[in-house]
């Protein structure tokens, strides 16, 4: 193949290459933001590419030097598009304003008025000629002045679009990096051929940033889209903060709320009419809750338009470089999750039948009078109480009275005992009574009384009347308690069966 047809062939791939990726870049403006400057970058290339395959190919050095015209039209802008293109890829960067736009391309406009107007001043080239060892018409300048200035400001500004993209690719993970590491290619790409013109190493003085741009240009769009992926993390956060359940408050150094999601001014009420800058610990000081104000969590009560509501907020701090640069907050609802929290403890605590507290609960409370008794060195006292033939009740009146007789026999027990002596269910009909600041003496004595009661206590179910009585075994100490738990009990039990034998409805204290 002649060179002539080799460099149309290269060059009008290119262009066409070019525009195609300029149309899709075009065509795909809201995925990102580097979409743009990647169509205007194959918009030059096009040009570009164009331009200098005509130029190469055309009959005389006018011809050429009309073309080249054309060409760094799109030529001289490229690096300020690489420029701007690398500074959209980095994420969270804002997108470059017309001013800043205007001066960087302040030096490329002055190269193009340069070149058009070189016969009168020479400042790009004081001459052109033609290289005689190519059937190409490649032109050689004897360079101006001007030429290196917007050599050294064309690679200031690749140097910089380069640097940038690699120090992306050092920050990305796994996968990105390869990607980037590919684009970090394509980016050095048009550096080769630029190089290989300037050191007079390119085969037969040929420019080959055109096609190699070409080539760069379709990595970029490959890495761009793919990349998109950065442009949808804001977003993707967007939607998950709007969506969730759960309030959201970002608030600046000084407490001013700076953002809140839907679901903030619906969980609190109080913040229904909350607005940007708001002072929000302030609001919630007013409302009695004192917001932690480093990291950390709050559980907290807010009664709002008569109604009281649990919450529970999670403060976290937004770095900056020096110190915290704000907070965010969240605030989620914990109203329901206290109450089956509430509702499991009563559960798990009380008995169903009689709603006295269960053998679980009374391990619970005996540990803690024991403590309390030994360190307030105070008398306590522990009574057993088990149902004299119950069997016999259940036998003859049915279990349902059976156990309405234990429902009563604790309201009756509740009537005699002081509030804070602690009856529990410990068994089947056996109940546990703890009698703190009462040593067997004054227990006895409450006891007794509870026994009456018991006895002559009618129980009614459905058509029968009945009564039934109690026996009880009481131990405990005068003075601070010096046993163990399990001691008294065993004493208790002992007591109670001395009752049992001595003809039930009794109550017998422990003796040593
Ligand atoms: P004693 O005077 O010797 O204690 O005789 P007792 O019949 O009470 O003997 P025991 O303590 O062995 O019997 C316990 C009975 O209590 C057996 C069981 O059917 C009955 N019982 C235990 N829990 C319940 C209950 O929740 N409801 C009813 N209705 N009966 C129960
Ligand atoms: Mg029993
Ligand atoms: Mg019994």
């Amino acid at each position: 193949m002649s060179p002539q047809n080799l460099t149309i062939l290269a060059g009008s791939v290119s262009a066409f290459v070019s525009a195609l990726l300029a149309v899709f870049a075009a065509r795909r403006l809201k995925e990102t933001k580097a979409a743009l400057p990647l169509a205007c970058l194959m918009v030059l290339n096009f040009i570009y590419a164009a331009a200098y395959t005509l130029e190469i190919n055309s009959p005389s050095l006018e011809a050429a030097l009309a073309w080249l015209r054309v060409e760094y039209l799109g030529v001289t802008f490229v690096p300020v598009l690489w420029f701007v293109f690398a500074r959209a890829f980095v994420r969270g960067s804002k997108p470059m304003g017309y001013l800043q736009f205007a001066l960087l391309v302040l030096v490329p406009l002055a190269t193009v008025i340069l070149l058009w107007t070189n016969e009168g001043h020479g400042l790009i080239a004081r001459s052109f000629r033609l290289r005689a060892d190519t059937s190409l018409t490649v032109l050689v300048a004897d360079k101006g002045p001007w030429y290196w200035v917007s050599t050294v400001y064309l690679y200031i500004l690749m140097l910089y679009g380069t640097i940038t993209v690699l120090a992306q690719a050092s920050r990305a993970s796994g996968k990105f990096r390869g990607q980037l590491g590919v684009l970090t290619a394509a980016a050095i790409l048009p550096w080769l051929g630029h190089g290989l013109l300037l050191a007079g190493a390119s085969p037969q003085g040929l420019d080959l940033c055109p096609f190699l741009l070409a080539v760069s240009g379709g990595l970029f769009a490959w890495g761009v889209f793919n990349f998109s992926l950065f442009d949808l993390v804001p977003v993707a956060r967007d939607i998950v903060v709007e969506s969730m359940s759960d309030g959201v408050l970002v608030l600046d150094r000084k407490g001013r709320l700076v953002d809140i999601n839907r679901a903030a001014r619906s969980v609190m009420p109080l913040l229904a009419q909350a607005q940007v800058g708001d002072d929000i610990p302030g609001l919630l000081h007013q409302a009695g809750v004192e917001l932690p104000q480093g990291p950390g969590r709050l559980d907290f009560c807010l009664s709002q338009e008569g109604d009281s509501r649990s919450y529970r907020a999670t403060s976290l701090e937004i770095h900056g470089e020096v110190e915290a640069r704000g907070r965010v907050v969240v605030l989620s609802d914990m109203t329901r999750e206290k109450e089956i929290l509430a509702r499991l403890e009563l559960l798990v605590s009380t008995d169903e039948l009689t709603k006295v507290d269960n053998r679980r609960r009374f391990f619970e409370h005996a540990r803690r009078e024991l403590e309390l008794a030994q360190r307030r060195a105070s008398p306590l006292s522990f009574a057993m109480l088990d149902l004299d033939n119950f069997k016999i009740v259940n036998d003859s009146h049915g279990h349902a009275a059976g156990d309405a007789a234990l429902v009563a026999v604790c309201g009756a027990c509740r009537e005699i005992l002081r509030s804070t002596d602690i009856l529990c269910r410990f068994g089947g009909e056996e109940f546990m009574i703890i009698l703190p600041e009462a040593g067997p003496a004054a227990a006895f004595e409450i006891i007794e009384r509870a026994r009456r009661r018991i006895a002559e206590t009618l129980i009614l179910e459905g058509r029968e009347a009945f009564t039934i009585t109690a026996s009880f075994g009481v131990t405990g100490s005068e003075g601070p308690p010096l046993a163990s738990l399990e001691d008294y009990l065993r004493q208790a039990d002992e007591a109670m069966y001395r009752a049992k034998s001595a003809g039930r409805n009794r109550t017998e204290v422990y003796k040593v």
